[in-house]
């Protein structure tokens, strides 16, 4: 299944599934107790928000060997992790904007894991259960802030540089999936998630030894190789076999302009 949140007119966000291009609400929580109303929306009648509200993204570096050695450094003997906060969350279709103090903002495609149900301590074979699907994510950076700082709190975290969406499929098999990412149709990023140096679970197992996963938090499972610069006037499109498309234009942070 496919979930959406979604906004009609002026109405509150709410969240909704996709069936045949057509979206229908849904009452509850999808990490709860739910009931789907009929699809009758057109898809693009309504405006697709990031599919959750997440209290927290963890990301994971470096979780491909290629791009380890794109950049020049060795691939981790442990995951390891960085956090973007929630405020950087945006969904498909809104602008990425390039802030002000960068001169080299950079796309990474990822594989996101949404978190279905709260917990500490999992153990791998308990991490599916923990899972309600998958969606698409860019983990934006401001790589020239990223290598100054040393932390990666200010390259990772300005606003609208998570992408996530267009939705959740919660039917999708995270081993071998299919990532590309194209910028104005040039094709940057493609890779297979059986590249991952860790896997879904064990990333689930892991995050969960350090901080309680509550439903709605993200894993960013870390980008292959390809990353490469974005600047304002250009369009993201990031595709992952069996989810669909995030895309995103880039704009000027202060100007709002393509330029
Ligand atoms: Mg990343």
């Amino acid at each position: 299944m496919r979930f959406v949140r979604f906004q009609t007119g002026r109405d509150l966000p709410r969240y909704g599934w996709v069936y045949e291009e057509k979206v229908g609400p849904i009452d509850g929580s999808i990490f709860d107790e739910f009931r789907r109303q009929e699809a009758t929306l057109p898809l693009e009648s309504v405006r697709l928000l990031a599919p959750v509200v997440p209290s927290k993204i963890i990301c994971i570096g470096r979780n491909y060997a290629d791009h380890a050695y794109e950049q020049g450094v060795e691939v981790p003997e442990i995951p390891l992790i960085f956090l973007k906060p929630p405020s950087a969350v945006i969904g498909t279709g809104a602008a990425i904007e390039i802030p002000p103090q960068s001169q080299l903002v950079e796309h990474e495609a990822e594989l996101a894991v949404v978190i279905g149900r709260e917990g500490r301590w999992i153990s791998l074979e308990e991490a599916k259960n923990h899972i309600l699907g998958y969606t698409i994510g860019n983990d934006v950076t401001a790589r020239d802030l990223q290598r100054r700082d040393g932390q990666w709190t200010r390259g990772k975290g300005f606003d609208t540089f998570c992408p996530l969406g267009p939705w959740i499929e919660t039917d999708l098999d995270p081993a071998d999936a299919l990532i590309r990412c194209r910028v104005d149709g040039e094709i940057r990023q493609m890779a297979s998630t059986r590249d991952m140096v860790f896997t879904v679970p064990q990333l689930v197992a892991f995050v969960s030894s350090v901080m309680r996963l509550l439903p709605g938090d993200v894993i960013l499972t870390g980008t292959p190789a390809g990353i490469g610069p974005l600047e304002a006037g250009n369009k993201v499109e990031i595709t992952i076999e069996g989810i669909g498309s995030l895309i995103n234009p880039v704009r000027n942070a202060i100007t709002g302009q393509n330029t």
